[in-house]
C-alpha cells in the first residue's frame, strides 16, 4: 500500500452553495460498557435490552472483530437500521503500510476530522518477536513535548486521540494481521493472549499518555476487558516521559505496567534530553517510581535508556544509573538511537552499549540491548507521518504551480 494523495481535496474551497456536511456518527468504540448501554438507551433502545445489546455489541466488536454493522447476524435488522443510522464502527484508513525485511510493520492511520478539525494521521508500529508480538499505539497527534532525540518531538500538538482511536489501532492492527482467527469459528471464542498475534502493547508511539489521560485510561480499559480484546494488563505497558503526579494514579486505575523514557541519570542532561525534567526532575521521578502502586520483582518497572554516542553512554553514566535505581525492581531497556534526518545524535559503537549493559547487568539488572527492528523500513517514530506531510505539501506546491500556469 502507498500514500495517496488526494489532489481535489486539496483544492477544497468554501462554496457557497455546497450543502452543509452530515453530522459525523458517533463512534462505538472505546466507550466502556456504561457508556455503550447509555448510548443504545439514548438512541431508542428500550432500558431493559440495554444490558444484553450491550453483551451482543462488545462480542461483534472486540471478539469477532467486526467493522462493519451488518456483519452483525444475530442483532435483529431493525436494531441493525437503527444503530447503521445513529452510529459507525469505522476503523482508521490505512494511508501507508511498511513491511520490515524481519516483519515488523508501521502503518500510518488516517481518521476522519472531528468538529471543525481535518482529518489527522498517526503511526502504529507492530514487532513480532518469538512467542510474541507487540503493537506500540499512539495516544496523541503529535506531541507538546520537545525531547530532543525524538522524532516526534519535532511535530507540534494537533490533538488528542479519543478513546475509539486507541482502541482502532489494536482492532486495525489485528485485523489486518489476520488475528482474529476467532471470526471464522462459529463460537467466536476468546482466543488469549499468548495465542494471537498481538499479544502485547505498549504506550509508548505518538505523544506523551499520561497528558491524555482520560482518554487512555478509557481505551485500556476496553483493551482489558476480559470478555472482548482481553488483554492482561500485565501485557500492557505504558510509557511515561516522567509525568510525576499522574504516575500513582496510573498504577491505582490503570494497573498496567510502568515504563519510564529515561535517557539520562542527571538532571543536567536529561533537562535536555527529556525537557520536561525541567518541571519534575529525576529525585521526583524516583520517589514516584519507588512508590508504583502493585510494584515487585514480578511487575518491575522498564526504563529506557537510548545510547547516544559520547552523550549519555560512559561508564560512569552506566554507574550512576545503577545508583538511581538502587531499591526500584527494575529492568533497563537499551535503545541503539535510530538516527533520522536533522538529528544531530549519533547511535554510541556497538563495544561501548555491550559494556555498558555488562555493567548495569553485573549490578543485577536486566538490561538487553533492544534489537534495532524495521531499519530498512523506517528510522524513527513520527518519520512516516512527516513524509507524508511532505509529499502532501510536495503535491500542493506542484498543484499551485499547475493552476498558476
Ligand atoms: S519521547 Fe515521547 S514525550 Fe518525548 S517528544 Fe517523543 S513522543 Fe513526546
Amino acid at each position: 500500500m502507498s500514500a495517496t494523495i488526494d489532489l481535489t481535496s486539496a483544492d477544497a474551497r468554501p462554496r457557497p452553495s455546497a450543502p452543509a456536511p452530515a453530522p459525523a456518527k458517533r463512534s462505538l468504540l472505546g466507550l466502556s460498557r456504561e457508556a455503550l448501554g447509555a448510548a443504545l438507551v439514548e438512541a431508542g433502545v428500550p432500558a431493559r435490552q440495554a444490558k444484553m445489546r450491550v453483551q451482543q455489541l462488545w462480542h461483534w466488536l472486540y471478539v469477532r472483530g467486526v467493522s462493519d454493522i451488518s456483519e452483525m447476524a444475530n442483532v435483529s435488522r431493525d436494531l441493525r437500521t437503527l444503530l447503521d443510522e445513529k452510529f459507525e464502527i469505522a476503523r482508521p484508513e490505512i494511508v501507508e503500510e511498511q513491511i520490515s525485511v524481519d516483519g515488523t510493520r508501521k502503518w500510518l492511520f488516517r481518521f476522519p476530522a472531528r468538529g471543525a478539525g481535518r482529518p489527522v494521521e498517526i503511526e502504529t508500529v507492530y514487532i513480532p518477536e518469538e512467542g510474541r508480538g507487540t503493537l506500540c499505539v499512539s495516544s496523541q497527534v503529535g506531541c507538546t513535548l520537545t525531547c530532543t532525540f525524538c522524532h516526534t518531538g519535532t511535530q507540534r500538538l494537533v490533538r488528542n486521540l479519543e478513546p475509539g482511536e486507541i482502541v482502532s489501532q489494536l482492532l486495525t492492527a489485528r485485523a489486518r494481521l489476520g488475528d482474529f482467527p476467532d471470526a471464522a469459528t462459529p463460537q467466536g471464542a476468546i482466543v488469549p493472549s499468548e495465542g494471537r498475534l498481538v499479544s502485547n502493547v505498549v504506550m509508548m508511539g505518538m505523544g506523551e499518555p499520561l497528558y491524555n489521560y482520560d482518554n487512555v485510561k478509557s481505551a485500556l480499559g476496553v483493551v482489558s476487558d476480559g470478555d472482548g480484546l482481553a488483554l492482561s494488563r500485565r501485557r500492557i505497558t505504558l510509557s511515561t516521559s516522567g509525568v510525576v503526579p499522574m504516575i500513582p494514579r496510573t498504577g491505582e486505575e490503570m494497573g498496567v505496567m510502568l515504563a519510564i523514557s529515561l535517557h539520562a541519570v542527571t538532571d543536567e542532561l536529561r533537562d535536555v534530553l527529556v525537557p520536561i525534567n525541567k518541571k519534575y526532575p529525576l529525585n521526583e521521578l524516583m520517589a514516584a517510581c519507588r512508590a508504583y502502586p502493585g510494584l515487585s520483582n514480578a511487575r518491575r518497572i522498564t526504563f529506557e535508556y537510548v545510547m547516544l554516542k559520547g552523550v549519555n553512554d560512559s561508564l560512569a553514566d552506566a554507574r550512576q544509573l545503577v545508583r538511581l535505581l538502587h531499591g526500584i525492581p527494575a529492568k533497563i531497556n537499551l535503545i541503539p538511537f535510530n538516527p533520522w534526518p536533522g538529528t544531530d545524535y549519533e547511535c554510541s559503537d556497538w563495544d561501548q552499549i555491550e559494556r555498558f549493559a555488562e555493567l548495569v547487568n553485573q549490578a543485577g539488572y536486566a538490561s538487553p540491548i533492544r534489537t534495532p527492528r524495521g531499519r530498512d523500513i523506517f528510522a524513527a517514530c513520527g518519520q512516516l507521518k512527516s513524509e507524508s506531510e511532505r509529499m502532501k505539501k510536495g503535491d500542493r506546491l506542484a498543484m499551485e504551480a499547475a493552476i498558476a500556469v
